[in-house]
């Protein structure tokens, strides 16, 4: 048997963590399985060391950015296998490059491509444990990449399905996937089994839980993927083909790292070409709503002023008078199955908000998920208040 067994950041941050994590691969190996284990940088490290390169040059150049970024998981890589050998258990760990990961020529969100196994299942036939740094890869000019904040679920789920592992474990900080953070709301449910879509639609909304990437490479290759805790034995959840058990509604997610893009034009303006322009520099836009003479849509926080730019720099051609981005904004949403042939969930979700004074700017609704914008600075209280409407206290 196969195990591909994740540690995030939180995970990984303390000397008695990287001991906590050894002793967990070490616990999968003495049952007979072979084991592969996925690393993300200790702590808050890949922060820190964005914010060293920012107090060198405001927008450091991408390929030198993945070079200093993937240091973060390579600390991490070695320090476990340092532990792992002076436990006495075989151990050997492997940067991107080394364990085969290749991807796409591109920096900062690339995506993997394929995976040469060759080295990795030469260190697993010798008996050891395999480290490998998640997060990064190569690319065809054996140039260091890596593939998007959060990736490492990714890289998890990548080596899971070329290695054909029988399941891929995430560890992290809380012990599954909840019906709302549980850092954020109280009393939120914990999921055994979530279905690969609600948890797909659940971390593309903002469920930092699991890399959105991750879920989708999941449910594509059938990869057994469980969220599980590193700190505790008990609890878990599993991302299942089938849909989730129990009630239809299964989370509420906010996202607080979303602007609101609003445009004004004469005639009905040109939602194509600008849904295109955003598209051609990688820049993805949810929540259209378009009216005669004015188009809300958001855009992620950090491609806010890029996408700003670019829409003014095209204004003439793409008939707008004005645009604007509004950052102080936060969409929350509800994610769940047949959503919208219950009108009832939205009436409920909205009067939630209504109670909580919350004022909302616009709304989005589909069968697996509705979402608002609501100001920034009400999104913790409008998680509480719409998940108590549906899960209780
Ligand atoms: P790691 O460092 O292990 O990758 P992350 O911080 O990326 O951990 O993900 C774990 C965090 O995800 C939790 O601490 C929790 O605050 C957050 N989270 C957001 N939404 C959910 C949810 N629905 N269920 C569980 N955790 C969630
Ligand atoms: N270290 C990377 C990040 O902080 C990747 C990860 O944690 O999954 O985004
Ligand atoms: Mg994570």
């Amino acid at each position: 048997m196969l195990t591909v067994i994740k540690f995030g950041g939180s995970s990984l941050a303390t000397a008695e963590k990287i001991y906590n994590a050894a002793a967990i691969a070490w616990d999968h190996k003495k049952q007979g399985k072979d084991v592969v284990m996925v690393v993300s940088a200790r702590g808050k490290s890949t922060d820190e060391l964005l914010l060293q390169a920012s107090r060198i040059v405001r927008e450091p150049d991408t390929r030198e950015l993945d070079v200093l970024l993937s240091t973060g998981e390579q600390v991490s890589m070695s320090l476990v296998a340092m532990q792992l050998i002076s436990m006495g258990v075989p151990a050997v760990s492997l940067c991107g490059w080394q364990a085969g990961i290749l991807t796409e020529d591109k920096h900062n969100s690339s995506r993997i491509i394929s995976i040469h196994t060759e080295r990795i299942l030469e260190e697993l036939r010798s008996g050891r444990i395999v480290v490998v740094a998640g997060f990064q890869g190569v690319d065809s000019r054996g140039d260091i990449t890596t593939i998007g904040r959060g990736g490492s679920d990714t890289s998890a789920v990548a080596l899971a399905a070329a290695l054909g592992a029988d399941e891929c474990l995430i560890y992290t900080d809380v012990d599954g996937v909840y019906s709302a953070d549980p850092n954020m709301a109280e009393g939120a449910l914990r999921h055994t089994t979530l279905g690969y879509d609600q948890m797909l639609e659940m971390a593309s909304l903002g469920a930092g839980v699991l890399h959105n990437r991750s879920v989708e490479l999941a449910k594509s290759k059938g990869v057994k993927l469980s969220v599980l805790s590193s700190l505790s034995s008990s609890g878990g959840t599993e991302i299942a083909p089938q849909p989730m058990e129990g009630s239809r509604v299964s989370g509420v997610i906010c996202d607080k790292k979303t602007a609101l893009l609003e445009m004004f034009s004469q005639g009905i303006g040109d939602l194509p070409d600008v849904l295109q322009l955003l598209a051609q520099s990688g820049i993805g836009a949810d929540m259209i709503i378009s009216h005669t003479g004015r188009t809300g849509l958001t855009v992620p926080q950090n491609r806010a002023k890029d996408a700003l730019r670019l829409l003014l720099d095209n204004a003439d051609r793409l008939g707008l008078s004005s645009v604007c981005a509004d950052t102080n904004v936060a969409k929350l949403s509800l994610v769940g199955c047949g959503l919208c042939s219950d009108a009832c969930v939205a009436a409920r979700m909205l009067g939630a908000l209504k109670e909580q004074g919350i004022h909302i700017r616009s709304m989005v609704a589909a069968e697996i998920k509705i979402s608002v914008l609501i100001p920034y600075a009400d999104a913790e209280q409008g998680v509480r208040g719409v998940h108590r409407e549906f899960f209780g206290k």
